[in-house]
């Protein structure tokens, strides 16, 4: 027997996860669901796969990595096509996030030696006679719980990196993208077939929790703060390390010498892709009185034109049904405590769409300023100066990240704003930087993904000191003279004291 689908709505059919297109209806997934015990031998089986894939080495690690890198670059549109049906995010969209994804898999499989391999560090005075090494060692299995608005990129910004590391890794996809998660994990098996070094574990919210008391090593969560804390604390009953990318109210900051046509249209589309369902989505802007009206007037021209529906638009459905009621009260709210919207407004939410809105006027304590929205939706509010705009972008819990449209003060005000990452005269770009670490403060989550801290993230420093020579100045043992003593304390007070 079949289970009647709402349209976007998971369902559990016969120990089936089944997952359909928010936009049409249309099945989009079915996998089986997890068990507790599923769980436990699904990590037991990856810490056997994960001695193995360590044991490759960097080089054979490598290699692997980057066919894989191909692979999903040979099949970007099949890929593509599956997030679109799976999610509703338009398939340039999809296009957009692979091709970051693609690029992360690249850079961390071409850099994890030369970041974690085994290297010499530099031996100070105190310690001469002994040589240091340094090396990050796996961790053996790390898991991996990653949401539904970029179900490509938010697990492979772990999963690569984990991978690249030298990690197994187990990965729970959302229940609203369990095909992607499991179309990844398959791509990955084509390339690696020799063990289960990549695997998935499908299920509801009770799947990710029983993933945090598995026995992994580490556990990389990527979603809503909400969910970080209880992943929190499932994780601290057995020291389970881990890394937290949550949620964002990011905010944009237009300057008085802005380029406002480039800031509009940058603002639209950091605020509306993928629906505006984007952790690190513009939702809130501030621009300075100066350039306010001129900048509102673009950003209304620019998103009006926006086309709205299931197939070829700028923006598809919302992909959870109940975020449509998180956006029309935050459209609501913002309404009734004073604010106006220049465009859109309560009419635009038309489940399971909802057409772009531009809010003025709103009040900073209402919640479409305070708590993500996670529609398409902007709030702007005219802000005397930069640095007002800067004390009102920084007065949330949330700090993820952020842009800054500007010439002579952006830099400036990009170093002051309270977020992990910061874009100037772009938004969302620092996402596809590889080089770069991503990460939050506050709410937003703790810990780094991507670049070189994102690759040390997954790996455990190994700190080694070996013996060079004789002591000349015997310290860390019985064997030591008083006059040792006196003579060390001689030279401590020489090399670091007053006059040192
Ligand atoms: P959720 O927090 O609802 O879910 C995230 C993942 O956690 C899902 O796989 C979910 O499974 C799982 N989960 C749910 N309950 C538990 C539990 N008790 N223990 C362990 N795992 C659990 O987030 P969303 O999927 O709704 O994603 C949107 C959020 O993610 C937004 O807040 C967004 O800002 C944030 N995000 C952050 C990013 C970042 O890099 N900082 C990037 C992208 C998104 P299930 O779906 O089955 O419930």
């Amino acid at each position: 027997m079949t289970a009647v689908h709402i349209p976007g709505v998971p369902v559990i059919d016969a120990g089936q996860l089944v997952s359909t297109s928010p936009a049409t209806g249309a099945e989009a997934g079915r996998l089986p669901v997890a068990t507790d015990a599923d769980v436990r031998e699904a990590v037991d089986r990856a810490r056997a796969a994960g001695e193995w894939w360590a044991g490759l080495g960097f080089t054979g690690r490598r290699k692997r990595l980057l066919r894989w890198r191909a692979l999903l670059a040979e099949r970007i549109e099949q890929l593509a096509e599956l997030v679109h049906v799976e999610g509703g995010k338009s398939v340039a969209d999809a296009i957009v996030e692979i091709v970051t994804a693609i690029e992360h898999i690249d850079w961390a499989a071409r850099n994890a030696g030369r970041v974690l391999g085994p290297r010499r560090a530099r031996s100070r005075l105190i310690l001469a006679e002994f040589s240091a090494h340094l090396e990050y060692q796996p961790y053996g299995v790390v898991g991996v719980i990653g949401p539904w608005n970029y179900p490509v990129f938010t697990p492979i910004g772990s999963a690569a990196y984990a991978l690249a590391a030298g990690n197994a890794v187990v990965l729970k996809p959302s229940e609203y993208t369990p095909a992607v998660g499991q179309w990844l994990v398959d791509s990955f098996a084509e390339v690696v077939p020799e063990q289960q070094v990549f695997t998935a574990v499908h299920g509801l919210g009770d799947v990710g929790a029983a993933l945090c008391r598995s026995g992994v090593d580490k556990l990389a969560f990527t979603g809503s703060t909400a969910t970080a804390r209880k992943v929190m604390a499932a994780c601290a009953e057995t020291l389970t390390p881990v890394l937290i990318e949550g949620g964002g109210k990011d905010a944009m900051i237009v300057d008085s010498d802005a380029d406002l046509d480039a800031a509009a249209e940058a603002c639209v589309w950091g605020g509306m892709t993928n629906a505006g369902q984007t952790c690190i989505g513009i939702e809130r802007v501030y621009a300075v009185d100066a350039v306010f009206d001129a900048f509102v007037d673009k950003v209304v021209a620019r998103a009006g034109r926006l086309t709205v529906g299931p197939e070829g638009t700028d923006i598809g459905p919302i992909t959870m049904p109940t975020q449509i009621d998180v956006i029309r009260r935050h459209i609501d709210a913002a309404i009734t405590s004073g604010g106006r919207a220049v465009l859109g407004g309560p009419s635009a939410v038309q489940p399971p769409y909802v057409h772009p809105t531009v809010l003025v006027d709103v009040p900073e304590e209402s919640a479409a300023v305070r708590e993500e929205t996670f529609g398409p939706t902007l709030t702007i509010s005219r802000v005397r100066d930069a640095d007002e705009a800067v004390s009102r972008a920084n007065a949330l819990s949330y700090g993820l990240g952020g842009s800054v449209f500007g010439r002579r003060r952006a830099v400036a005000i990009a170093r002051r704003l309270r977020s992990g990452m910061a874009s100037i005269n772009s938004t969302l770009t620092f996402a596809g930087m590889s080089t770069l670490p991503f990460g939050g403060v506050g709410d937003s989550g703790f810990g780094r993904i991507h670049g070189e801290d994102g690759l040390r993230e997954f790996g455990r420093s190994k700190a080694i000191t070996r013996r060079r020579a004789r002591s000349l100045l015997p310290s860390m043992t019985f064997d030591r003279t008083p006059t040792d003593v006196a003579r060390l304390v001689k030279v401590i007070k020489t090399m670091y004291g007053r006059n040192g």
